[in-house]
């Protein structure tokens, strides 16, 4: 059940997020040691959260740093993430960003395009550096998830696709400030179907083998992140299975000697330690369903707009009998709802309502639309 006391929330300004630390802690703690078994980096992607107390526990639990923009970057160093911990992805850094990581000496680039490898050479050359690269191949793996959130299929715009590989090799030749030191990969994200993952170790085994034939040495396989969550269940799986997850990682990639496994992982590892809370403003009869309104809405958690996605909806104060909702916000768009038709004890005004499952693409996605205030944050 959720730890949250609704006695001491009374006095609460609501919409709020509500982060709980033990269960970041008991995932964190889970997930460094399963990956610790076998060796293998793990990567926070600070997209999914970047609050100051999360990177705290990331950093403290020894992992890395995945960054997508150089505001990100500049987050995970100013927290205190070596900068030997920091990699950077993204198919469109922009001039400014390359020039901040090259200056702060990040271990590595995933790099998405040639002229991407172009434009930093140019950058690193003129900073008289060499920055050290993997490469981000596309390997048209179906992630079985959302078609937003799928990024390893050749029709996507991220990565290198395998066809274009033979001259990106022959680029690399004439970009002295380029070190090749790996390849990366990130098919998508919210995947819960874990032979996704064993089809991506295939591909990547086949990669390999394609730059053994070169001569070429990889000292880093970086295989993204991507490992969902139970939105459906939360409490029955606060924790997500980290064990199968590295455990299959393990038995179907073929390494060679000395080399080192990376992962990235975002959701994860924060989805389940965050609520939002929101308080209910009016009840309005329609035909077949009630609808409640609530004073959060996509503004605040985007998800279920953005992505159908479902998260678990619970009323704190009422243990009446249940009734139909549609569960809604404020905002003047029709998708701005939480969820339709749900089972819920007779729901009214002022009741609080908890909004599961919202650790990871929730605040960090939060917007101004409508012109509304940020919601306040509390850990507990
Ligand atoms: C978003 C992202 C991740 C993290 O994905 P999750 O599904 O949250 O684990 C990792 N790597 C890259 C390159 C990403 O863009």
């Amino acid at each position: 059940m959720l730890n949250l006391k609704v006695e001491e929330l009374q006095n609460q300004a609501t919409p709020f997020y509500a982060y709980d630390l033990t269960v970041l802690h008991q995932t964190l703690e889970a997930a460094r040691h399963e990956a610790g078994k076998y060796n293998f980096h793990v990567h926070y992607a600070l997209k999914a959260n970047a609050n100051a107390p999360v990177l705290d526990a990331m950093r403290s639990a020894g992992f890395g740093a995945d960054c997508v923009s150089g505001n990100e970057v500049k987050r995970a160093i100013e927290n205190g993430f070596p900068a030997h911990h920091v990699v950077f992805a993204g198919v469109g850094k922009s001039d400014a960003e390359i020039n901040y990581a090259l200056e702060q000496d990040i271990f590595c680039f995933n790099c998405e395009s040639s002229h991407e490898l172009e434009v930093l050479n140019e950058l690193a050359s003129a900073q008289n550096k060499t920055a050290r690269i993997a490469l981000r191949i596309n390997p048209n793996v179906n992630a079985n998830t959302h078609k937003y959130i799928t990024t390893g299929l050749e029709e996507n715009k991220f990565g290198i696709n395998a066809w274009e590989l033979e001259s990106v090799l022959e680029l690399l030749q004439k970009l002295p400030a380029i070190q090749l030191i790996g390849i990366h990969f990130h098919i998508g994200s919210q995947i819960t179907d874990l032979s996704v993952f064993s089809n991506l170790c295939t591909r990547v085994n086949e990669f390999q083998d394609w730059f053994e034939a070169r001569k070429i040495v990889l000292e880093h396989i970086n295989v993204g992140g991507g490992l969902g969550v139970d939105y459906y269940n939360p409490d029955q799986n606060l924790v997500p299975d980290f064990a199968a997850y590295f455990g299959l990682f393990n038995q179907f990639l073929k390494l060679r000697p000395g080399q080192q496994v990376h992962f990235e992982l975002g959701r994860a590892l924060v989805a389940q330690c965050g609520t939002l809370v929101s308080k209910v403003l009016y009840i309005k009869k329609g035909i077949s369903t009630n609808f409640a309104i609530l004073d959060a809405g996509m503004t605040e958690l985007i998800r279920p707009a953005l992505y159908q996605s479902y998260h678990k909806i619970e009323n704190l104060s009422s243990n009446l009998p249940e009734e139909r909702y549609d569960v809604v916000g404020p905002i003047c768009e029709s998708s701005d709802c939480f969820g339709k038709a749900l089972m819920l004890p007779e729901t009214n005004r002022g009741d609080l309502i908890a909004i599961r499952t919202a650790g990871a693409y929730g605040e960090v996605m939060a917007s101004g639309y409508n012109l509304r205030e940020k919601a306040e944050v509390i850990y507990y």
